[in-house]
This record gives C-alpha cells, structure tokens and sequence, in this order.
C-alpha cells in the first residue's frame, strides 16, 4: 500500500497459497494467528479506521491463575505472590542494563516465595512469548520503556471486527497489486537490477523489500549479505501454538472466572473467542509449546488438558503448531540474552529492505509489522516515514 501510495509500480510475491501470513482467519472463525491490538498501537488502528474496519474491545474480565494446589483471581493474588509481583516490578524500575543475563535473573532475585515465582512466570511467560530464560534481559529492559506511560489495561485491548480475513480482504481491495501465490523466495542477488530467485522462475526488479518472516529471511541466499545478517541470527523465533476449544456452554461463567486463565500447564493462557461465546482461545509457547510440536496429535492432548483446570468436560479442539508451518517457523520474533534489536534494525541504502515484524521496536506484533513497512519504504523512497 505504502509503496503504491509513493508512486511506485508494485510486484506481490506470496509463497503461500493464500494471503495474509500470520494474521489468519480458519473457516471455522478461528483466529489462528495474530488477534489483539494494544491501545498504543496507533499505526494499526489509523490503518483499521482508514479501512472502515471497527475495533471490538476486549471481554471485560481478568484472569485466573490455577496451579495444581490452588487457583486465585488476577485482583486477589496469593499474599506471598501479591509481594513478588511488586518487588519484581520494583527491581526492574532500577535495575542497570546488564544486571541480569536473562529475565529469569530478574525473577530469581525478586520473588522469595514459590508461588510468587510461578505467578511471575506464568506472566512473563505469555506476555514474551517464551521461557525466561530464554527471554535477554537487556532487550526486555529496553521494551519495557515502551510501556512506561502505561497504567494497564492496554494490553490487548482491541479485536478486529470480522478477524484478520476483515482485515486482509480489505487491503487486498487497497492496492493494485494482484499477489502471485505460490512464489517461493529460494535466493536474490544485486547487481545494477535486483533479481528474485523464485522456486522454479526467476524476476528482475529496481528494488526488493523481503517481508518473510525471521526464520524465512535467514534461508534466502542473499548476495551481497544484508549488513545486518549477523545481528538478525542473534535473534530467536518464539515456538507458538494456538487453538480454539469449543464448549458446549460458557461454563466458566458459573465457575466465577471470565475465560481469562494462566497456568503452566500445557494450556498457558486462554481468552473467550470473539465470535462464539461459549468458547475459549488458548495460547501456547515456550517449552510447552514444543512438547505440543513434538507430539503426533497436539489437539488430543490439549483436550485431555481439560480435565484438570474443570469437570465441566471436554473440548471440541482446534489446534495449529506455527513451528510446523514452512512459510512461518513458529510465531514471532523474540529477542534473546546476547541478542540487539535496536542493532538489527539498522537500515542501509541499498535497494534490497527487509519488513516485517523482526525489524521494529513494536517486534513480535502486528504494529511492528507496519513500522518495518514505514521504514523499509522510506529508505527505497528516501521519503521520511510517519510516527
Ligand atoms: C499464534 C500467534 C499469535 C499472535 N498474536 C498476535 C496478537 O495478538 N497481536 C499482534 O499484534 N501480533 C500477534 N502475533 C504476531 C503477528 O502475527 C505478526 O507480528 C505479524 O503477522 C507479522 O507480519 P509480517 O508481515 O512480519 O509476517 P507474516 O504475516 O508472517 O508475513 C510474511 C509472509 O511471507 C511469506 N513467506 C514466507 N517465506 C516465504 C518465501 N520463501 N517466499 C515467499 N513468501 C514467503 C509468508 O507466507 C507470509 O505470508 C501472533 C502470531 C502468532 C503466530
């Protein structure tokens, strides 16, 4: 869109059979990658208002947290968790850079009770979409400046009218560029022209932008190297899965919850669907998340889950492993100990650019992916980006 709007004839190339990427509605409606947008994500609701697409704000509610000995309610934490939570919060507000190689050094120094450790991890588990360990914490610091004016509730705080199929359809009908399907990047080469080394044809352009995702860039043969190579392989790409479990009536309303829930279990994180009431998304990544991509059937075992978090009985599943799906790899970028996004970012002048949600301070969301776009197209353009 950006690229059409300065003026420039576009080429879309989709490796796919279908548009969209990680943004992606089933037929069934559920949402199968990216659903929530934050309230400070403005690039994604200026482009939601410019498409005439309404926002739908989130189910009001808060999450339960449920271990195997006990369960407790986001606003009446565990006295010995409640403590930890602060004090974690507490550390990070002075904490140097450095001070921890990963953000699990954070919550060893922060919590002195075992389920204030477990309550701190469940959290920093699904909202980086990783283990801690695995999370850098000189990176995370550094994010968690994004959110300083934050007072909460932000967070996820808006869906998209109609999913990501709304949204996808409404800005193939933007542009005039027809995407060609089935166009498999293998290799691109610069030399006076740029030219695309697609799997079984080949085409020559002025200038590229690659927006694959991380895992997917880093396969392409690329001559000359991005300058950048070196940074983007410090960085790491989350192990996601997600699925629908479909109830025969929204129980958790006479449960006394809201369909929010954290666990550490194999189902981590869940939410009520948008569009059908009585059931429930849920969210897996880190070391579960692998166990589940191991597994020969990830919807049986996450249907057996069920048993242990209500008696109401289980779940009609439906269940996609990102890390099994060739044009992804897993779910989005995250930014491990060792790891310098900001150095990633870096542009260069050239007339290949990289796009997509690994190359923006918003990495790992949607927003991210728009800003990638702004900055790619400004430095082919040589036209300031907005935002
Ligand atoms: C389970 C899950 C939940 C998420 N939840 C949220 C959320 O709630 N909010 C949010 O903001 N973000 C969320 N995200 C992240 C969000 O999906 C991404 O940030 C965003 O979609 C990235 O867009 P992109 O254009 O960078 O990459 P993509 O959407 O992945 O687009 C890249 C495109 O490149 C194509 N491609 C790959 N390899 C090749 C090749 N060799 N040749 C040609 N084409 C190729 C792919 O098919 C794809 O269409 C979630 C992601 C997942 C997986």
């Amino acid at each position: 869109m950006l690229l059409e709007q300065a003026g420039h004839e576009v080429l879309l190339f989709e490796g796919r059979e279908r548009p969209g990427g990680r943004l992606y509605t089933a037929a069934s409606g559920f949402e199968i990658g990216a659903e929530w947008i934050d309230e400070d994500h403005n690039r994604m609701r200026s482009l939601l208002k410019d498409l005439r697409i309404a926002e739908v704000p989130a189910p009001d509610g808060e999450y339960l947290y449920l271990r195997e000995d006990a369960k407790c309610l986001q606003s009446m934490p565990w006295s010995d968790a409640e403590q930890d939570v602060a004090q974690f919060e507490a550390l990070a507000d002075k904490a140097a850079p450095r001070a921890y190689e990963s953000v699990a050094g954070l919550i060893d120094a922060a919590c002195n009770s075992e389920r204030g450790k477990w309550m701190v991890t469940a959290k920093v588990r699904t909202d980086e979409g990783d283990e801690p360990h695995r999370i850098g914490f000189e990176p995370w610091l550094a994010y968690r400046e994004l959110y300083k004016s934050r007072k909460g509730g932000e967070a996820s705080a808006f869906r998209i009218d109609g999913g990501g199929k709304a949204f996808v359809e409404a800005v193939l009908s933007r542009i005039n560029a027809t995407p060609r399907f089935g166009s498999v990047l293998e290799s691109v080469q610069v030399d006076g022209s740029v030219r695309l080394g697609f799997v079984g044809f080949e085409e020559i352009v002025d200038a590229a932008v690659l927006a694959l995702p991380l895992p997917c860039l880093l396969d392409i043969r690329i001559d000359p190297p991005l300058p950048v190579e070196a940074e983007l392989r410090k960085l790491d790409f989350a192990p996601m899965v997600k699925a629908r479990f479909g109830f025969d009536a929204a129980f958790w309303r006479h449960e006394g919850w809201y369909g929010y829930l954290k666990t550490d279990r194999l189902i981590q994180q869940t939410w009520p669907d948008r569009a059908v009431p009585s059931a429930l998304v849920g969210y897996v990544c880190g070391d579960a998340a692998e166990r589940l991509g191991r597994m020969n059937d990830a919807a049986s075992a996450l249907r057996a889950e069920w048993a242990t978090v209500t008696s109401h009985g289980a779940p009609e599943v439906e269940v996609k492993v990102w890390a099994a799906d060739p044009f992804a790899r897993g779910g989005f970028t995250i930014a491990p100990p060792g790891s310098d996004p900001e150095r990633s970012r870096n542009r260069n002048d050239g007339p290949v650019q990289v796009a997509g949600e690994f190359a923006a301070e918003w990495m790992g969301f949607m927003e991210g992916a728009l800003e990638s776009a702004e900055a790619a197209v400004e430095a082919l353009t040589k036209k300031p980006a907005r935002g």
